[in-house]
């Protein structure tokens, strides 16, 4: 790149990428809202610090930078990045870009696209995966820019971000804001995946009185198998932590209360604003909401009484249902970005961006390759879950699924993301279904009309004779 590089926001991530692009050799200016966070940084990066010139502010960091300039923003999604954007525009110059590597809401990304263009400038949204640790070491990272502009950053991005087999998981998916929706719907993927697990856990803890310690280990093994995933591996050593002075397991000193920062409500709300429906994702959004009751669950818990009995489910029962409840997740995350691809004439290709989720993000699986394959092959109606490979799986595992459907519905614990996802291959496998009751009803009560099944015409029913 012939661009000077500069990063603001020394958070976690900011950090984490800072020192994996000084590692890979690229000199790199650095500034933070905090004085005080420069300077622990400079500290921190020991012989790294030799190519980093830090400054103390946003201004000071791009007037001491050289143009063309490359400024990376680090800071939480929102006011926070209209704000950095407004501070530095009037220090920048044709030819500079800024680069939001934060977790944009993707129309934010379009708008101040629009709004830099405008003013000659140019803008990267740029969605990265992989926690801290993939920060530090190699991300997932999804581009959304120009051409050009993606071209004089090609390098740096792929030197920086993780590698599958030698191949560079950074891609440009599209223009403005196709790298930030991607990676939008790639965190709704994994709410889906972490609802799913967790759910299980709940099955095998609370149902069949399993150990933490004893489930841990059963994760474990099916980290060697299907399942084997990032989330699959972590979920084994939560649940093999234990408190260092007491020996408890760690997770019974964590309140069952979770938050939500947004990327998995705004994929779902994208997704109804286009007709779509993620049974699975949704799933995992309300059963983050839902958490967030506790006091109302406590008070649930004595008013209505409903008790959590046994549930007889097999481990392999269990590894086949969530195979089956990922697949779906998965599956549900593709309909969504194949439907903003058509609306926003992305062109996204679907099998790069399976592939370039393989290595560095949270959501990376085993899955992936036979995903890619799937996208590359034969895909009927367009479908993942009709794609030969996954028809299979899902034939298999499928009739495990619906025992822990059953299973948890019987015995009263909660599967929200399981059901989701049974009741939308039940619906997307049947060809007859009752929406002409639904059809029926409309037309009584508001003439709405209906199509017949015949292609006659007379579209209002009998009750209107
Ligand atoms: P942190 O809270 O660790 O860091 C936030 C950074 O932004 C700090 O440097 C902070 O500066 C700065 N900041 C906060 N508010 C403002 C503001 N109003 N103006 C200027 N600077 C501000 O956050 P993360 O590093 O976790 O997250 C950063 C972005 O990365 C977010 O968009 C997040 O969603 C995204 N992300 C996070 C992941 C994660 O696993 N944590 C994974 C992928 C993406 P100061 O030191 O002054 O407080």
């Amino acid at each position: 790149t012939n661009a000077t590089l500069g990063l603001y926001g020394l958070g976690t991530m900011g950090s984490a990428l800072a020192l994996n692009i000084l590692d890979n050799g690229y000199p790199l200016h650095v500034s933070n809202r905090t004085d005080k966070v420069v300077d622990d940084f400079v500290a921190e990066a020991g012989p790294l610090a030799e190519k980093l010139t830090p400054a103390r502010s946003l201004v000071a960091m791009a007037q001491a930078m050289e143009a063309p300039r490359a400024i990376i923003l680090m800071v939480p999604a929102g006011r926070p990045v209209d704000e950095s954007i407004a501070e530095l525009v009037p220090h920048l110059e044709h030819g500079d870009v800024i680069v939001d590597a934060g977790n944009a809401d993707f129309n934010d990304t379009m708008r101040r696209t629009r709004e830099l263009e405008a003013q000659g400038l140019a803008f990267l949204g740029m969605g990265v995966s992989g926690g801290e640790e993939g920060a530090r070491r190699g991300p997932s990272i999804m581009v959304g820019g120009t051409e050009a502009v993606w071209e004089g950053l090609r390098e740096v991005i792929e030197a920086i971000a993780a590698k599958f087999e030698g191949d560079p998981c950074a891609a440009r998916l599209g223009p403005d804001g196709a790298g930030h929706f991607v990676k939008t719907v790639h965190n709704g993927i994994e709410y889906a995946d972490m609802q799913l697990i967790a759910e299980t856990y709940g099955l095998m803890r609370y149902g069949r009185g399993m150990a933490p310690a004893r489930i841990g280990e059963v994760f474990a093994g099916w980290n060697k198998g299907r399942l084997q995933s990032y989330l699959v591996e972590i979920t084994a050593e939560v649940l093999a932590a234990t408190d260092r002075e007491t020996g408890a397991p760690a997770l019974d000193d964590i309140l069952d209360r979770a938050g939500q920062k947004g990327t998995g409500r705004w994929t779902v709300i994208e997704a109804l604003r286009m007709g779509q429906s993620a049974s699975a994702i949704e799933a995992a959004v309300a059963a983050r909401s839902w958490s967030a009751e506790k006091p109302t669950r406590e008070a649930g818990a004595v008013l209505l009484g409903f008790t959590r009995g046994a549930v007889e489910l097999t481990d392999a029962e269990l590894e086949a249902a969530l195979l089956a409840g990922r697949i779906v997740a998965y599956a549900q995350g593709f309909r969504i970005l194949r439907a903003a691809s058509d609306e926003f004439g992305w062109s996204l290709d679907f099998a790069r961006v399976a592939e370039i989720w393989r290595a560095g993000c949270i959501i990376r699986s085993s899955l992936l390759d036979d995903i890619s394959g799937a996208f590359r092959g034969d895909l009927p109606e367009g479908q993942l879950i009709f794609a030969p490979a996954f028809a299979q799986m899902l034939q298999q595992s499928a009739p495990a699924l619906r025992k822990v459907v059953a299973a948890a519905a019987l015995a009263g614990h909660a599967a929200p993301a399981f059901s989701g996802a049974l009741a939308f291959l039940d619906t997307m496998s049947t060809a007859r279904g009752t929406t002409d009751l639904i059809q029926g009803q409309r037309d009584f009560f508001g003439r709405h009309g209906f199509e017949r099944l015949d292609g006659r015409a007379g579209q209002h029913g009998p009750w209107w004779d």
